[in-house]
C-alpha cells in the first residue's frame, strides 16, 4: 500500500445498501495497521417465501439506525468527537435503503463538524478482506447477492476479468430458497441441505466467454422442485455446478493474469463448499487461496468504515452537499488511489 504520514485516525462507517443496517468504528494506525473496533449491525428479514421489498427494509433501516449506531458507538467506548471521518455506503445498492445511510452520516457529519465520506460497497468487500487477510495483490472472487465478479487490480483500478450475465450467484440460491418457502437469504439453508445429499441431477452449466450466467440454473431448480424431486439433492446440484462454474472463472483469471493468490469475499464466501473447491484448484496451481472471516463477509459497516479510512488517508474529500447515492456505482468505475 501507498504509505502517506499520518496520526491514527479512526473512522464511523455506516452501510445500508440493501438487507443490512449497519454501523462500524474502524481505526488506521501510524503504521498503517486496520483494527475494527466494533461492528454492529440490524439485518431487515423478509417474511418466508419472499424477497427484499426496498420499502420495508427502508422502514427497517429507518427504524433500527439510531439503536445500531449507538450500540457501534457504546461497544467501541467511543462518542462522536473521538471520530475523525464518517463515510456511508454510497452504493451500489437500493435507492431508498441507500438513502437512510446517507442521511444518517450526512446529518452526523453537518452536526458534529465531520468529514464524510462516500465509499462503494462492492470495494468495502474486496479491501476489508484484503486488510483482514493480508491478500496483496489477488485475483478476487466477489460472490454475494449484489455481484459475481472476478476482479484484478490493474492501472488504478480493480477491474473485470469476468461477471455474471444475468442474476448474481446469491439471487440463484435466494431465489431458489423462497421457491422452496424459505425466508431470505436462504444461503447458509441451501448449505446445510447440500451436505446431506451426494446425489448429482443434472442442470445447466452456462458460461460465456469468462462470465457466467445462473438463471438457466435456477429455471431448472425450480422445476426439479415442482416436479417432486428430493430438496437436498437439488441444493446439492446447485451447489456443484455453480461453483464448479465460478472455479472455472476464476482460474482462468489466475491463469491469464499469471497472479498466484485467490481472494474469496462476499456473503457467499462463507459457503465451506465453495472454500473447498477454491482451496482444491489453489493448491492444483501451486497459488495461495485466501477467504474473508465469516463474520465480516456479509454486509457491514467495517468494509464502508475501512474504505472511508484508506479514501481520506489518500486526499479524497467529498462536499457534504454532493454526498448523494448512486444505485448503479460500478466498481470499476472507482479510482483506487492506495494501490499502485
Ligand atoms: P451480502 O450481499 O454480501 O450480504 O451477501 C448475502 C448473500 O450471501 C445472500 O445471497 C446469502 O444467501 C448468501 N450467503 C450467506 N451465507 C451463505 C452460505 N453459507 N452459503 C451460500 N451463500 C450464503
Ligand atoms: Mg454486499
Amino acid at each position: 500500500m501507498n504509505k502517506p504520514k499520518h496520526k491514527k485516525l479512526t473512522c464511523l462507517g455506516i452501510e445500508s445498501t440493501a438487507h443490512t443496517f449497519g454501523s462500524s468504528l474502524v481505526s488506521l494506525d501510524e503504521e498503517n495497521q486496520g483494527t475494527i473496533i466494533s461492528d454492529s449491525r440490524s439485518v431487515y428479514q423478509p417474511p418466508p417465501g419472499s424477497g427484499i421489498h426496498p420499502r420495508e427494509a427502508y422502514q427497517h433501516h429507518s427504524d433500527v439506525c439510531s439503536g445500531v449506531l449507538i450500540e457501534s458507538l457504546r461497544k467501541a467506548k467511543m462518542d462522536m468527537d473521538s471520530v475523525d471521518v464518517i463515510a456511508y455506503a454510497g452504493g451500489p445498492g437500493l435507492g431508498p435503503c441507500l438513502r437512510v445511510g446517507a442521511v444518517v452520516a450526512r446529518s452526523l457529519a453537518a452536526y458534529y463538524h465531520k468529514p464524510i465520506i462516500a465509499a462503494n460497497h462492492a470495494i468495502g468487500h474486496i479491501e476489508l478482506a484484503c486488510m483482514l487477510t493480508r491478500a496483496t495483490n489477488p485475483i478476487v472472487l466477489l460472490v454475494s447477492g449484489g455481484h459475481t465478479a472476478i476482479l484484478a487490480f490493474s492501472n488504478g483500478r480493480w477491474r473485470f476479468f469476468g461477471e455474471t450475465l444475468d442474476i448474481t450467484i446469491g439471487q440463484l440460491l435466494d431465489q431458489f430458497g423462497r421457491a422452496a418457502g424459505y425466508a431470505s437469504p436462504s444461503g447458509a439453508i441451501i448449505e446445510r441441505c447440500a451436505s446431506k445429499s451426494e446425489e448429482y441431477l443434472l442442470l445447466p452449466y452456462t458460461l460465456k466467454g469468462n462470465d457466467p450466467s445462473f438463471s438457466g440454473m435456477l429455471t431448472s431448480a425450480k422445476r426439479l422442485l415442482s416436479s417432486g424431486k428430493n430438496m437436498d439433492d437439488i441444493c446439492f446440484s446447485i451447489q456443484e455446478t455453480a461453483f464448479s462454474n465460478l472455479c472455472e472463472v476464476t482460474e482462468r483469471a489466475l491463469a491469464f493474469t499469471e497472479h498466484d493468490e485467490v481472494l474469496l469475499t462476499g456473503g457467499v464466501a462463507a459457503n465451506t463448499r465453495l472454500q473447498e473447491m477454491l482451496t482444491e484448484m489453489c493448491r492444483s496451481r501451486g497459488s495461495t487461496f485466501r477467504v474473508i472471516p465469516r463474520q465480516f463477509s456479509g454486509d457491514c459497516g467495517a468494509q464502508i468504515a475501512w474504505v472511508g479510512l484508506l479514501s481520506y488517508l489518500h486526499g479524497m474529500r467529498l462536499d457534504i452537499s454532493k454526498s448523494i447515492v448512486r444505485q448503479s456505482w460500478r466498481l470499476d468505475q472507482v479510482d483506487i488511489l492506495w494501490r499502485h
